[in-house]
């Protein structure tokens, strides 16, 4: 090779920044401050993870947006440190760092990180300003400019400063406060903002521990690669990633459900029921409490393919073979987004893991949302279901994956146990709706609407109208009998109730009632045996919207092809609260409410051995 072409050769090496792993293990030694378990030289040896985390940080990596969560002990904050002391070198440029709170910054991040591994390093301190006063907690004026630090709530904050580098710490605890009056973006796109002088040039950085899923934290994730790491099995070599997961029949078991299906699969390992940790079911005392020392003596994850048991031994061997797989194909490369449970840190074990999902207290919501936040690295939603158009079009005959063929308005599909006429009478009008209960406990809606008052019901002309053919037949159809809701205008509607002789029989919620249904006489006035039927609101919702309609457990809701929006509003928007467990009261959800009768009424029959499903 000629002289030149050497010559060019090395200069070009020398131009081209080392890679951030290599250059951080080689200098840089991490001081008592920030690394009280482990201070001394830096090492991915035992985070390996850290090395793809760290890459991104390159300016030539072409990573434009890096957002890492994780779960406690991950050093997801350690990553985004290493890679601003890199840059202070190597492509330096203004760098803002923001957080919740300027107290928490100047502690946390300034004295116990950067400020600290600034000074114990001595290729990062030569970057210092000459003048000490330039150097401060919470402006450090480096040789290739400025590190700033920002509390969200300081005077200084959204101003209109342009910058190279923006780190957010904790994003997920940065609020967007709505105010009527201004209306401002959140703050978080605000401060990546400032970044679109140096566009191209930029990087925009992110940590956080998750809490809800709809923070823009857990949005900007989501948004990108969704990177996480795959271990290979120490036994077949199949690759996956560390995960707390319970499936039942190939479904993931909902969280308020975990803890009973680990009291009934305790010994099997690969079956239709996955866990990936088990132990010895006598770690369950008699009193119903976890020996948690037993649990640990007996802990193993298992194997999701071959269901192989893996022990804390294997994990390190397991780390150093991992592969970054990208969950998200569809995003950008220049967006990497990361997530780490605390399975991956060194010192957490298997058992630390069980540990800390089994003493989450008897508050199942707020431990296991810590639970999910800090250890799964996971969001948590305040609310227990929430049922959006998504879950209710699910619901309409012939939808994708629905399982139901389609039928029309007005038509019965299929020969029914039973057709009921269910109606919620109301101040300004009364919904009806008939539904058809089918002989493996479906429900299915075939005709609803609206009346002006509650006396109609009994209207000659409006029960003519209620005769449906039965699809495939020359049959016709009419109810035989339904249930109305006598909350409002008690007496009036006990008074058509009497009147109908048996077609429609009154119903009340129970707000105390925690389950089932009862039968009492309707007290009032001088009246012959009427029977009242009162029922716990709570569990008929949780059946009905929260079983039937979010997951798509049990006997099925359907609605026919051609449901307009009267019909679908009554079911969409319902939310139950996880801290009250209560069932949000929401407006024109009449049609709901109709359904929910008709889910009444087939338990009703059904106890009364009328019908079987
Ligand atoms: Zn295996």
């Amino acid at each position: 090779m000629s002289l030149i072409a050497d010559i060019v050769r090395g200069d070009f090496q020398f131009t081209t920044d080392p890679p951030v792993v290599d250059w951080s293990e080689s200098n840089l030694v991490l001081p008592a401050a920030m690394a009280p378990a482990s201070p001394g030289p830096f090492s991915t040896e035992r985070r390996p993870y850290m090395r793809e985390i760290l890459a991104c940080g390159h300016p030539q990596s072409g990573v434009r947006s890096l957002t890492v969560t994780g779960g406690s002990q991950t050093g997801k904050t350690t990553c985004c440190i290493l890679i601003l002391a890199y840059r202070i070198p190597h492509a330096p440029g203004p760098t803002l760092i923001l957080g919740n709170s300027e107290d928490w910054l100047r502690v946390e991040i300034s004295d116990k990180r950067l400020a600290a591994l600034i000074e114990a390093n001595h290729c990062l301190r030569i970057h210092k300003p000459f003048d000490a006063h330039n150097f401060r907690k919470l402006a450090m004026q480096m040789s290739g400019g400025f590190i700033v630090f920002e509390g969200i709530n300081s005077d200084t904050s959204t101003s209109g400063s342009t910058q190279r580098l923006v780190y957010i710490c904790e994003a997920a605890k940065i609020v967007h406060h709505e105010r009527d009056q201004a209306p401002e973006a959140h703050p978080i796109k605000l401060a990546f903002e400032r970044t679109k002088e140096f566009r191209g040039l930029e990087l925009q950085m992110m940590d956080f521990t998750p809490n809800t899923p709809n923070h823009l934290a857990w949005l900007t994730y989501l948004r990108g690669t969704q990177t996480h790491f795959h271990v290979p099995c120490p036994h077949c070599g199949h690759f996956f990633p560390f995960e707390f997961e319970i499936r039942k029949n190939g479904e993931t078991v909902p969280e308020d459900e975990m803890e009973t299906t680990l009291e009934e699969e305790q010994e099997r390992a690969v079956s239709d029921h996955y866990r990936s940790l088990v132990w010895s079911p006598d770690a369950r005392r008699a009193d119903g409490s976890w020996d948690i020392p037993r649990v640990r003596e007996t802990i193993r994850y298992i194997c999701p393919k071959n269901g192989c048991e893996i022990h804390d031994d294997d994990k390190p061997g397991m780390l150093s073979k991992l592969q970054a797989v990208h969950h998200n194909p569809n995003a950008l490369l220049s967006d990497r987004s990361f997530r780490i449970p605390s399975f991956y840190a060194p010192k957490v074990s298997f058992g630390d893991m069980a540990k800390e999902f089994l003493e989450k207290g008897d508050l199942l919501t707020t431990g296991l949302q810590n639970f999910y936040n800090s250890w799964l690295a996971l969001p948590w939603s305040i609310y227990a279901f929430k049922i959006g158009d998504k879950h209710v079009n699910a619901c309409i005959a012939g939808a994708e994956g629905g399982g139901t063929d389609k039928y029309a308005r007005g038509v019965i599909p299929t020969r029914p146990l039973h057709l009921g006429l269910y109606a919620d009478p109301g101040e300004r009008a009364t919904d009806w709706a008939v539904w058809a209960l089918m002989p493996n406990g479906d429900l299915m809606a075939i005709q609803w609407g609206r009346l002006a008052s509650e006396k109609a019901l009994l209207d000659p002309d409006f029960l003519r109208s209620l005769r449906f053919p039965l699809a495939g037949t020359m049959d016709t159809m009419v109810p035989i009998s339904g249930i109305v809701d006598s909350g409002w205008n008690t007496e009036e509607i006990y008074d058509i109730c009497q009147a109908s002789r048996g077609f429609l029989w009154p119903s009340k919620g129970d707000p105390t009632a925690k389950r089932g249904w009862n039968v009492t006489r309707a007290a009032s006035r001088n009246r012959d045996e009427l029977e009242l039927y009162t029922y716990s609101d709570t569990e008929l919702k949780d059946e009905m919207y929260g079983r039937r309609i979010q997951r798509r457990r049990g006997p099925r809701i359907i609605f026919p092809t051609d449901a307009d929006s009267h019909l679908l509003t009554g079911f969409t928007n319902q939310t139950k609260d996880r801290q009250t467990g209560r069932w949000k009261e929401i407006l024109n959800d009449h049609q709901g409410d109709c359904g929910k009768l008709a889910l009444l009424h087939s338990q009703i029959l059904r106890a009364g051995g009328i019908v079987k499903f």
